[in-house]
């Protein structure tokens, strides 16, 4: 008895005696663990971390230094994942790397996994979890290994051994490995428990990287290689294929679709302009980006875009490990914005709601699993959190409408989030 006295009072205390501890009133949360939904619910966040979701009606009480955000008629969802995005070189200005980092996070990107590495990256990261700069939590790939960095399979191997032990999260690899030189990087990175992944070298080829252990299969790379997907139409068979064969070796397919179905497929350079988005981006990036959209029409290819859409849908209705990646900032692709563009591209390949908002969010938090838990909604998760005016289960779109973000327990403000985008737009015209 006295123990279960004991713990109670240290949880009571716990809850109402830290002066840091946020609160989340009165809101509809999608916990995104299954279908669970809550509503009225109170959250509580202490530091980074999730301590408790529930209802209301049943949530502890908080004494008065608490930070109290009023959720009435609005939904919480876990953060967004950027699987698939770029971060800051050593060679930029400050300014700008920090531009880039809160631009993730204000469209509602709390995690990226950072897709090109470099040392700045590590410094970066530490000065977000200290809360120096406001940004997403990071998961860093490693310098990119490929046909210009790695001279022989045993070079590759010592790169893999190199990297593994300066502490990167997996390792990048890019066009141009011959065969050989990927077998002795994915054997050593094997050995290491070291994943790797993004590009499929044609050398290689889709089904000795999913062999291999290839954890991402990053652009949907191989996939229409393996059908002739850019000169006929894909079939339901070959999709079958696609699909056993992705969903025997559990790698992700992380599609940046609405990258990649622009460069291969073209667009409208004047709807692409005229982006509100674009007003984070300097007038000289919008010129060198209109120029690269208007040489991607040159030989613009829509039967390919075509199959890239159909397969996408095929490998999200069979379940298959899929994660949301715009390859940020690339062409038109704003960061944290981007995120955007690629949900809309996956709503207009038949995608539902349910299925997105999935693949933005706990399917990320599964890739994951080793490093932290988050991507859910749920006690001793990581308080990376989106609250929305609008529900996304009713139209996916209700993502873009947001009235603040929560990233490892520190809360910005729609007011807050949009001070500071006014003066990114000021700084970069
Ligand atoms: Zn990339």
């Amino acid at each position: 008895m006295r123990i279960l006295i004991a713990l109670f009072v240290s949880t009571i205390f716990s809850f109402t005696a830290m002066a840091d501890i946020t609160v989340i009133n009165n809101v509809t949360v999608l916990t995104m663990e299954n279908d669970r939904i809550i509503s009225p619910a109170t959250v509580l966040i202490d530091g980074d971390r999730i301590i408790y979701v529930g209802e209301s009606s049943q949530a502890p009480s908080t004494n008065d230094a608490a930070t109290v955000i009023d959720g009435s008629g609005k939904y919480l969802i876990p953060g967004l994942t950027e699987m698939h995005g770029h971060l800051p070189f050593t060679s930029w200005s400050a300014v700008e790397q920090e531009r880039i980092l809160f631009l993730y996070l204000a469209g509602g990107v709390t995690t990226v996994r950072g897709m090109l590495g470099d040392p700045i990256q590590f410094v970066l990261r530490d000065k977000i979890a200290a809360g120096e700069i406001a940004g997403p939590m990071l998961y860093l790939a490693a310098p990119s290994l490929n046909g210009n960095t790695v001279a022989s399979p045993a070079h590759g191997r010592e790169l893999i051994r190199r990297y593994a032990g300066e502490g990167w999260d997996l390792q990048k690899i890019h066009p141009g490995l011959t065969r050989a030189e990927y077998d002795a990087i994915a054997e050593e990175a094997n050995g290491l428990n070291f994943p790797f992944g993004g590009h499929v070298p044609a050398e290689v080829g889709l089904e000795r990287a999913m062999d291999a252990g290839q954890a991402s299969m990053d652009h949907m790379d191989g996939y229409l290689q393996m059908f002739d997907g850019g000169q006929r139409e894909m079939t339901d068979e070959d999709f079958k294929t696609l699909i056993d064969m992705t969903k025997r070796s559990g790698t992700w397919v992380v599609p940046t679709q609405e990258l990649f179905n622009l460069l291969i497929g073209g667009g409208d350079v004047d709807a692409l302009s005229a982006r509100p988005e674009n007003r984070y981006i300097t007038p000289e990036q919008l010129r060198r980006y209109r120029g690269r959209a208007e040489q991607a029409n040159g030989n613009a290819n829509r039967l390919a875009v075509e199959n890239r859409q159909r397969l996408l849908k095929a490998l999200a209705d069979a379940g298959v490990n899929i994660a949301l990646g715009s390859d940020a900032p690339q062409l038109f692709s704003v960061p944290g914005f981007s995120i955007w563009r690629e949900i809309e591209v996956m709503k207009a390949a038949g995608l539902t709601d349910e299925q997105i908002l999935n693949i933005g969010t706990q399917a990320p938090g599964k890739y994951f699993a080793d490093k932290d838990s988050f991507g859910t909604i749920s006690q001793g998760s990581r308080a990376d959190l989106i609250l929305l005016n609008a529900n996304p289960y009713e139209g996916i779109e209700a993502v873009f409408d947001q009235a603040g973000v929560m990233a490892a327990g520190r809360w910005y403000s729609r007011q807050e989030i949009d001070a500071r985008l006014d003066q990114i737009a000021e700084d970069v015209r």
